[in-house]
């Protein structure tokens, strides 16, 4: 018998072991969008691993109603509370529907595993309800953690309650930074950038970009926002803002040990540097599915391989800085990051506007940067003390952004 069957035996009896292991009781808010399905499918690939206990959507009835006849939750869940009739006609029998505002984070107490994939600033009370109850938490809604980061902070210390990054950077560092016992050892966060569809751009040919132009991602497949996040390097810059939320406080890092670094090929998610010079880097190809399966089977990995290398195609790795002239938005990160209190949440919410307006035709892309740092200017500097103050913070940078890109229309 030669050494490869050898070793296929053992892996196969290992995958039957595994097999045996326990079953993660599930549930996906944001279901029907890009994380949602993707997390759906990783179900689909382990089907013994999973059961679905929950779904939940905003607006989406018939992706929801199918996806609900095919994985028989206990619980489907939609936000948009005048569509329940007609979701409940959709779905199999003895399948509760919770609708309305607090629909989504209702639906996340009943699983031992929540994945907040609800797009924007609606996620936030998940987020809270999912580790408020002791959850363990796969957080794909960034937005959460970047606007109320204090807010969830506190709820983080909650018993049996963990949060896990579903959002390729963060997950290569949370791999990373496994590899030492002492925090005080970490001496770097570098964060990887694909520099999105405009790298090599210069700020004078951005003035001229389409709709069109920015949705085309040269890497990833993900929503709308966050593509249109990822042109304008937003993205990355809210994924400073949550590095330091998620790793900041443990590890002794803040703005200045988080660097970014563009890197077109998207292999390598992330690395840390640590004290004594080296750097540890998680490379796979782009493949969102494989940090789900890493929060999902978290601090065990998946049997199921996403985004292995095929080293006889990838040839080589290309780094670079970013161009902070023609990508502000990532200083406007920064600035703030380092600001602190309600400063994240008045840039996230007003950046949602911004890229709505941008969408909507109503703007051009570099506009976006324009309304961004108007909008940071009329920051009150309000304090993170509560939700309340969060959501406050929030409205008052909507109103804030949606009355610049109108004065600026007019
Ligand atoms: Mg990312």
């Amino acid at each position: 018998m030669g050494p490869s069957k050898k070793g296929s035996r053992r892996r196969e009896s290992a995958r039957s072991a595994y097999r045996r292991g326990m079953t993660t009781t599930l549930a996906v808010l944001g279901s029907t969008g890009s994380i949602g399905t993707q997390t759906l499918d990783i179900v689909r690939a382990a089907p013994e691993r999973f059961e679905i206990v929950a779904l939940g959507a905003s607006t989406s009835v018939k992706e929801l109603a199918a996806q609900a006849i095919e994985f028989h939750p206990r619980v489907v869940a939609l936000a948009d509370a005048s569509r329940a009739a007609e979701l409940k006609a959709m779905i199999p029998p003895g399948v509760e529907v919770l609708a309305g505002p607090d629909a989504l984070a209702d639906a996340s107490r009943d699983a031992s595993m929540v994945i907040n994939g609800v797009v924007g600033f609606a996620g936030l009370p998940v987020t809270l309800a999912a580790l408020g109850a002791g959850r363990r938490l796969g957080l794909a809604n960034k937005e959460s953690l970047i606007a109320a980061g204090p807010v969830v902070a506190r709820v983080r210390s909650t018993p049996g309650a963990e949060l896990l990054p579903v959002d390729s950077e963060h997950c290569a560092l949370h791999q990373c930074l496994r590899a030492n016992d002492n925090p005080a050892r970490v001496a770097k966060l570098v964060l990887t950038a694909s520099g999105g569809p405009f790298r090599g751009r210069t700020r004078g040919e951005l003035a001229e970009v389409t709709i069109d132009d920015a949705l085309a991602h040269p890497t990833w497949s993900m929503g709308p926002k966050i593509t249109v996040d990822s042109s304008t390097l937003m993205n990355k810059g809210l994924e400073v803002i949550e590095a330091h939320e998620l790793f900041g406080a443990t590890y002794g890092i803040d703005f200045d040990d988080i660097d970014v670094v563009v890197h077109p090929q998207s292999v390598v998610h992330s690395m840390v540097t640590f004290t004594d010079g080296a750097t540890l880097a998680q490379l796979s190809m782009p493949d969102m599915r494989l940090c789900m399966a890493y929060a999902l089977e978290y601090p065990d990995r998946s049997m199921v391989s996403f985004g292995a290398i095929d080293w006889t195609s990838l040839s080589r790795l290309d780094f670079e800085l970013p161009d902070h002239h023609a990508f502000p938005c990532l200083n406007l990160a920064y600035y703030a990051g380092r600001a602190g209190q309600t400063a994240p949440a008045w840039l996230s919410a007003a950046n949602e506007v911004a890229v709505d307006a941008f969408l909507n035709g109503l703007m051009s892309w570099t506009s976006i940067a324009d309304v961004l740092s108007a909008a940071l200017d009329r920051w009150p500097g309000s304090v993170a003390d509560s939700v309340e103050a969060v959501l406050a913070a929030d409205a008052a940078a909507r109103d804030c952004a949606r009355q610049i890109i109108e004065r600026r229309a007019a």
